[in-house]
């Protein structure tokens, strides 16, 4: 018999693996033991050659579901075997890892349960196992024990406890294990108080398809629900939600379900069925009656039941439900039974409530499948807080905080060479976001020990995460670093490739609205060249003027007058004469507009890529006066296009000192718009010749700096059709194209590419 000591890193506390390796080696014969360390687990096993190999290969080849296994070492223990059967052993007293598992869809076992009636869990709404079911969500101090989690007023009946205590039991330590005797409970409620009824979920269901609009407690926050087929009632939450355009995400009872409305491809139903379940954007189907689930746009979210819950309630409806976020337009997604009877007083008909406290808000993920693989759009339930690796280089800097941007705000912790990007927390400019990113940051803190030497910032003194992170700075005694917004970007998308530090030189064509630059204005059309540890801006959006400031990002028609201002001078209007658009501006104060401009009058200048598409979009008629949400303009403009043959992007004219003016591409628009050309033709125009012209000048930046990697970061890389054709563009040129794929490439991705810049500064 001879003895080996195993060690394996990467996600395997809270997953089951203990019970999982515990059961293999009895299964093979092996004495021994396993128990959790301070970063995975060690295993000391005895056994036969044979034996050993076979025990090996079984546990690199199928672990558990929510196991992720990064590194197996072995050596040799000389020690003679211990006496008796292979046993999970006490945690090492030293530091234990503080990995907290992201929140996993029910798992196909728990999910026989709850549909067997001889099942003491049928129908229980709460099932869950080491392989499924909450996690971040319920989890309020480490290490994660069902004593510091939301589960800890629920204490386990009998039947449950032997399920704990049971080492080959599905249920070994499954903190939240609970059961229609012990665990948490549902009701329905309204106004008047609770709903007597037999079965709340049951009845949940018949309202919903009689047409009222129920707020349900989920995983990580509350939804409002109503029948998503009922264009109507659609429009009713939409007027109660004070939501106008807003897409909204629906809920599928299946993936034959979900095909009735949506094109849905073999690996998009993967995508949907993965623990994480997030919500994808699936291209609709021509004849979907679901017109008012996202005007204006081409693709929907939709999403499969999660948990356990949801699962009950689709079993019982008819068709798909919308599954909004449970809040106020402008205030975070409700979280507490208390909260959503105020809160969603005027909204909701119903609450279908659970008591089962949520300690974390979640926003449910969205995810769409590009070409290049999946995408994630918002990070949130199911995703965070999974580590971001990084490379050796990282692994003995200081400990960072990096507090994020504004409206898509994440922070992201940096310690012992893993990055820990907190979930999508929203737009800080509301109170209760700011209250709530601030909570979190003390929370994750304590959650992960961290003690932050540099807490990293954006360049923009007025960010609300920017004043933060000078506060937090001052309170501890931090460092601060002021990272420039695009680098940040563009490093948020090496970080996710683990590039080496040490060899990170590459080009970054980073679009987005705005940012502020290192020269003091505002950038967001960029090329820059560097790594790490800097960068020089090599090429850029010639700058046109921002009407208004934060209202011409509201009013796409305000970019449209100073892109034609820009482009044509004083002559604008004469450009234009025999345009829609000719018509349409005349009922706005553009006079008052071009003296704005003129005087430099609260008219910042910007290079913002994501203004032009505003003003591309409002010289088409899509959302001219004002946008709902942020880059619906650009979202529209898209989904114009379709798929059809395009001959000749428009083109633009770059100079020696890479300033790209779009000054022929307004002349050739509007030589179309004159002509009569379909407006889906000249959004696919302005988009193949924005990829022409950008893949031309990356090339050549790239050509002049010796690299071959490209980075494209930054929210208009959303943007399918644009990314797609500038991709292909590259790689047909033999450059190796980076994207984002974990993280989102919006601001939401920034807080990583902060923190990996902070902690590599001196
Ligand atoms: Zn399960
Ligand atoms: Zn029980
Ligand atoms: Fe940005």
């Amino acid at each position: 018999m001879i003895g080996r000591q195993i060690t394996v890193r990467g996600r395997v506390q809270g997953v089951g693996f203990r019970p999982f390796v515990w059961r293999l080696a009895r299964d093979a014969g092996l004495r021994g033991h396993i128990l959790n360390d301070g970063a995975g687990v060690t295993i000391a096993a005895w056994g036969s050659q044979a034996a050993l190999d076979k025990f090996l290969h079984n546990m690199t080849e199928s672990p558990p579901p929510l196991a992720a296994i990064e590194a197996v070492t072995t050596k040799r223990l000389s020690a003679v075997a211990p006496s008796g059967r292979f046993r999970i052993a006490q945690s090492d007293s030293g530091e234990i890892s503080t990995e907290i598992t992201p929140d996993a869809a029910i798992c196909s076992d728990c999910l026989t349960e709850i549909h067997d009636p001889n099942d003491r869990r049928y129908r229980y709404p709460f099932t869950n196992c080491t392989h499924c079911g909450p996690r971040l969500s319920i989890v309020k101090r480490i290490p994660y024990d069902r004593a510091q989690t939301s589960m800890r007023d629920f204490e386990m009946c009998d039947d449950c406890q032997r399920e704990y205590d049971d080492p080959s039991d599905r249920r070994f330590h499954a903190q939240p294990n609970a059961c229609p005797i012990c665990g948490p409970k549902v009701w329905l409620e309204n106004e008047e108080g609770p709903i007597d009824c037999t079965d709340p979920l049951t009845e949940t269901a018949q309202q919903l398809m009689q047409g009222q609009i129920i707020a349900i407690k989920g995983v990580g926050g509350f939804h409002l629900a109503c029948d998503a087929t009922d264009a109507k009632l659609v429009q009713k939450l939409r007027e109660r939600k004070h939501r106008k355009a807003k897409p909204f995400a629906i809920m599928a009872k299946d993936v034959d379900q979900i095909r009735v409305y949506c094109h849905l491809s073999d690996a998009e139903a993967n995508l949907l069925a993965t623990p994480a379940s997030p919500i994808v954007l699936l291209k609709m189907r021509q004849d979907a009656p679901l017109s008012s689930i996202a005007p204006g746009l081409d693709r929907i979210g939709v999403m499969l039941p999660h948990a356990p819950l949801h699962h009950l309630l689709m079993a019982r409806v008819d068709g798909p439900l919308v599954m909004t976020s449970g809040n106020r337009s402008h205030t975070p997604q409700v979280t507490n039974n208390d909260q959503a009877r105020s809160t969603l007083a005027d909204i909701a008909d119903a609450w279908l409530m659970h008591d089962r406290d949520i300690v974390n808000r979640l926003d449910d993920s969205l995810m769409r499948l590009d070409h290049d693989g999946p995408s994630v759009l918002r990070r949130g339930r199911g995703l965070a807080p999974a580590p971001i690796h990084l490379r050796e280089g990282f692994a003995g800097v200081a400990q960072t905080l990096a507090m994020g941007a504004e409206l898509k705000s994440t922070f992201c912790l940096l310690k012992n060479g893993q990055a820990i990007p907190s979930q999508h927390i929203g737009d800080l400019t509301t109170a209760e976001i700011y209250a709530d990113f601030r909570a979190k940051i003390a929370l994750f803190r304590k959650l992960y020990g961290m003690k932050p030497e540099v807490i990293a910032v954006d360049m923009h003194p007025d960010y609300l995460s920017s004043r933060w992170g000078r506060h937090l700075a001052e309170d501890i005694g931090a460092r601060i670093v002021r990272v420039q917004h695009h680098h940040a970007h563009m490093v948020s998308c090496l970080a996710e490739h683990q590039i080496n530090p040490d060899d990170a030189l590459t080009v970054g064509l980073v679009l987005d609205g705005t940012g502020l630059g290192s020269d003091g204005t505002i950038w967001g059309g960029e090329i820059l060249q560097g790594d790490y540890r800097g960068f020089e801006r090599k090429a850029h959006f010639a700058p046109v003027a921002l009407p208004g400031g934060e209202q011409a990002v509201r009013e796409p028609w305000r970019n449209l007058v100073a892109h034609l201002i820009a482009a044509f001078g004083d002559d604008w209007q004469q450009q234009i004469t025999g345009t829609p658009i000719s018509q349409m501006l005349a009922r706005k104060p553009t006079a008052l507009i071009s003296q704005m401009i003129a005087q430099r009058l609260n008219a910042p200048l910007a290079s913002s890529a994501g203004r032009l598409f505003d003003a591309v979009a409002a010289a088409l008629g899509v959302a001219f006066d004002q946008q709902h949400y942020e880059g619906q303009a650009a979202m529209e403009l898209e989904a114009m296009i379709g798929y059809r043959a395009i001959s000749g992007g428009y083109s633009a004219a770059v100079s020696d000192q890479g300033i790209i003016s779009w000054q022929p591409l307004w002349s050739d628009l509007i030589t179309d718009l004159q002509a009569g050309v379909e407006p889906a033709m000249i959004a696919a125009r302005f988009h193949i010749g924005l990829a022409e012209v950008l893949a031309d000048t990356v090339t050549r930046v790239a050509s002049e700096a010796h690299t071959n990697r490209i980075v494209l970061s930054g929210g208009v890389m959303q943007n399918r059709f644009l990314h797609r054709h500038l991709a292909e563009k590259l790689r047909a040129r033999d450059l190796t194209v980076l994207r984002h794929a974990n993280l989102p490439a919006n601001d939401g991705g920034i807080s990583l590419g902060q923190a990996c810049i902070a902690a590599l500064r001196d």
